[in-house]
């Protein structure tokens, strides 16, 4: 029998427990030194935690953070139905690191279909936890200490400190919107990049451009010929693009959703980002995808293989069905995407509606489910605070849930800390809910706009 050489492992304990050769070890130590990674400084506040707190505590109507008070489509929660409780066991267990198979399998197909080019589902596709994962694999594969990358405002909120964390520098270039014609409401279309300004971020130290088409928080849908500028930006610099697509399904009015890696020079320096959450209505399921060349998934498997690892694989078998029939009834009236966006374009005319009559004057937005409107009437409600740091806007959402019940998000979240206060006067709705909700939403402004006009 073999005998440990040196002291058992019961003695090391008594010794470490009666603090025995520790001179200075004691139970109660508290740490001094500083704990927190030099690369979460200016990151640890984030404004949506404050926010859905609130509207938990206060809303009785939720139009805020963006997710469907509706069910997802019955083919889906039944695909997951029989995932969880079918015959395959297996499906409890990991599946393949970089994607469950059937998923990745038809997400080339329809990504291939979709961009018109043979796809390889082992290379060529990669599934997330959500596309918050998936931009996070991006950030930390492809940026380097002082890396430039440029962001176009408003933005989804997460770009910038995911480009900080990876020591990246964020560079930012703002859509400007124009005036409407006259007696028209304006559109998303109306924010517009000037050509010259985004121009002037590209230098020597941009690596990438992040593209957000269609946009979080307006809708915009960048037309073909906006998404060629970028395009050809990038080519010249030799810098990549990072294109979050995950409303690619919600546009309306029958605008077309152009994927810029598609356009010419573009797919050799695009990773296209997804999301089941959006495209089936089940945020809570976090299934994303990214979808590129090899030579770019390569390093964000890389990041992926050292980090998460591994995504539920239950949710994408549910989702690879989902895809499966999607597949089958591409472009016919039956297909979830084609019903989805019109219910939503419904919906999204009813809150145009209900917002103009009200005099929250709204952007008419082209995709997305979220409207962003115009709250300068209501201002003279709101006590402004003069030399406040907060935004205007960040004020009245907070002063609106909990004198009204109704939960928004200011469009300053969408700004980098020195642009904040350049948009101030304007909130987010999200109209992906049932229309009992935004008829009580409409209830709620409809009475406030009673007791501004009574005397
Ligand atoms: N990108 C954008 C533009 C989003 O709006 C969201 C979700 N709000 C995400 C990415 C994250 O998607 P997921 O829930 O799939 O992580």
């Amino acid at each position: 029998m073999l005998r440990r050489a040196g002291p058992s492992l019961r003695h090391f304990l008594l010794e470490r427990k009666s603090g025995a050769g520790y001179s200075s070890y004691s139970g109660e130590a508290k740490m001094s030194r500083p704990v927190q990674a030099r690369r979460l400084e200016g990151i640890d506040k984030n404004i949506w935690v404050e926010l859905v707190k609130l509207a938990a505590t206060y809303s009785t109507v939720n139009l805020g953070q963006g997710f469907p008070d509706f069910p997802p489509p019955d083919f889906l929660t039944e695909a997951a139905v029989r995932a969880l409780s079918g015959e395959n066991h297996a499906l409890h267990q990991y599946t393949r690191a970089f994607g469950h198979p059937p998923l990745v399998k038809v997400l080339a197909q329809f990504f291939g279909k979709l961009l018109e080019r043979e796809l390889d589902p082992m290379t060529n596709v990669m599934v997330t936890v959500g596309a918050y994962q998936a931009l996070f694999c991006c950030f930390q594969a492809f940026v380097d200490e002082g890396d430039e990358v440029i962001i176009i405002e408003p933005f989804f909120d997460c770009y910038e400190p995911m480009v900080k964390m990876a020591g990246g520098l964020p560079v930012f270039v703002p859509l400007r919107p124009k005036a409407p014609k006259d007696g028209k409401l304006m559109s998303s279309a109306d924010w517009q990049l000037d050509p010259a300004e985004l121009a002037s971020k590209f230098t020597e130290q941009t690596k990438a451009i992040v593209l957000n088409s269609p946009n979080n928080p307006l809708g915009k849908v960048f037309s073909r010929g906006e998404l060629e500028l970028i395009a050809d930006l990038c080519v010249k610099h030799d810098v990549l693009c990072i294109s979050d697509e995950v409303y690619e399904w919600l546009v309306y009015d029958g605008k077309e959703h152009v994927r810029i890696a598609s356009l010419r020079g573009m797919w050799d320096r695009t990773v296209i980002i997804g999301s089941a959450g959006k495209t089936f209505s089940v945020t809570g399921w976090k299934v994303g995808w990214t979808v590129g060349p090899n030579r770019l998934l390569q390093h964000i498997r890389t990041v992926h293989q050292n980090s998460v690892y591994h995504c539920a694989t239950v949710a994408q078998e549910a989702v690879a069905q989902g895809f499966q029939r999607e597949l089958e009834l591409y472009g016919k009236p039956e297909s979830y995407f084609i019903q989805l966006s019109k219910e939503l374009q419904k919906k999204r005319d009813w809150l145009v509606q209900s917002l103009d009559a009200v005099g929250m004057k709204p952007i008419v937005p082209e995709g997305t489910y979220f409207l962003v409107a115009d709250i300068s009437q209501f201002k003279s409600d709101v006590p402004d605070v003069p030399d406040s740091d907060e935004p205007y806007d960040s004020r009245f959402v907070k002063w609106m849930v909990k004198n009204k019940g109704l939960a928004t998000i200011p469009l300053s979240s969408f700004y980098c800390r020195a642009h904040k206060n350049n948009y101030n006067h304007f909130i987010r709705f999200c109209f992906a809910k049932e229309d009992a909700t935004l008829k009580a939403a409409n209830d709620i402004l409809q009475k406030w706009k009673q007791e501004k006009t009574s005397p």
